[in-house]
């Protein structure tokens, strides 16, 4: 046992931690090492509890949702992980003429929309094929299109990584195209309150289907990935005199970037540009991190390269 298992061990097993937890198969992308020490958390109470163990303690932690939008280092990860599973749903007070849907941050994002059409309310169809925990979702700002999910976002509770629990207004969350406060300030997501307008359960699922369709025809489901590896970029001056077939859009897609330098199906040992959505990353077997961080240098080299634009990196490192 390392000396961090053994003071786990001794003050925290109530929490049931676990030591040496392979954490390749719970991400999409099917890469990562062992965490030192994982800790699933079930309930809300048990996130504070850890965070505050840790503030005390000076151990460093790491926060795991879903894994749909990491790379895990392929030789694991020092300190203790949490994997958030806190799933509560409340059907809060009406605000106007919507009401407030309040949810734990480990509730799986497909599954709360489901729950939302179902009990009437509309606002979050376009998140249905989001993979992973809706705390994921808020802490990007998940989008489809140009919607954003930080648009639904009334409240946000989190617990700061000195052990402190607050609410935070829509505003203090600075949502922007997958941008949050949260990317910054390292406070975990505790609770979320939507604010959703009373729905027609055929609409809804007329944009879920429409959602369904899209992703589908544009996304390479069926293959481990980590979704878009690069976010898109802000369209420029130049990039709109070469490109003028995308006028009008705030974010110019990197996807396209990338195909135009002719990357789709490039490889890096078992990491690959996909041949569907040039933007993902696919492990086609054995891949690792370092075989990733190699295949996105050599992509950002060449887009820099050929079009003078930066890529940057829409999936969040965990190493
Ligand atoms: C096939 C595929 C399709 C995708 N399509 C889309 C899409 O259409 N739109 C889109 O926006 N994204 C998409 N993604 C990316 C990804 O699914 C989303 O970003 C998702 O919301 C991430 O949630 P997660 O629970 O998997 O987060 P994770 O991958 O577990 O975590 C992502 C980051 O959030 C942090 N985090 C997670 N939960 C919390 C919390 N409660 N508090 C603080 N920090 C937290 C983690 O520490 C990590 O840094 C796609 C991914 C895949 C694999």
């Amino acid at each position: 046992m390392s000396p961090l298992q053994e003071l786990v061990q001794q003050k925290i097993s109530h929490l049931n931690p676990q030591f040496d937890v392979s954490l390749a198969d719970m991400s999409y992308f099917k890469i990562g090492g062992a965490a030192e020490v994982f800790i699933e958390c079930d309930t809300r109470e048990k996130i504070i509890e850890v965070v505050q163990f840790c503030h005390l303690e000076k151990i460093e932690f790491r926060i795991l949702a879903g894994a749909s939008n990491v790379v895990i280092s392929s030789a694991g990860l020092p300190g203790i992980t949490l994997s958030l599973s806190n799933a509560d749903y409340q059907i809060k007070q009406n605000e106007g003429d919507k009401t407030v849907v309040q949810v734990g941050s480990g509730y799986k994002t497909a599954l709360l929309v489901r729950k939302t059409i179902d009990d009437g309310f509309a606002g979050l169809e376009y998140y249905l094929g989001v993979p992973g925990k809706i705390g994921g979702a808020v802490f990007n700002n998940a989008h489809y299109d140009a919607h954003l999910i930080g648009e639904n976002v009334a409240q946000v509770e989190v617990v700061t990584r000195e052990g402190e629990v607050k609410w935070l207004t829509q505003a203090e969350c600075d949502f922007r195209y997958d941008h949050s406060r949260f990317h910054s300030s390292k406070e975990v997501i505790l609770l979320i309150q939507f604010a959703l307008k009373k729905g027609d359960r055929v609409t809804s699922m007329q944009m879920v289907k429409e959602a369904t369709i899209r992703r589908a025809q544009t996304q390479p489901l069926g293959e481990p990935s980590s979704g878009c590896y690069f976010k898109n970029v802000p369209n420029t001056p130049e990039l709109m005199q070469k490109f003028p077939q995308f006028n009008g859009r705030t974010e110019f897609p990197s996807a396209f970037l990338i195909d135009t330098a002719g990357l789709k199906g490039k490889e890096v040992g078992g990491i690959k540009v996909s041949e569907k959505h040039a933007a993902f990353f696919v492990n086609t077997g054995n891949g690792t991190s370092d075989e990733v961080k190699q295949l996105a240098n050599m992509v950002k080299a060449k887009i820099k390269e050929s079009f003078g634009v930066e890529l940057k990196e829409e999936v969040f490192w965990l190493e």
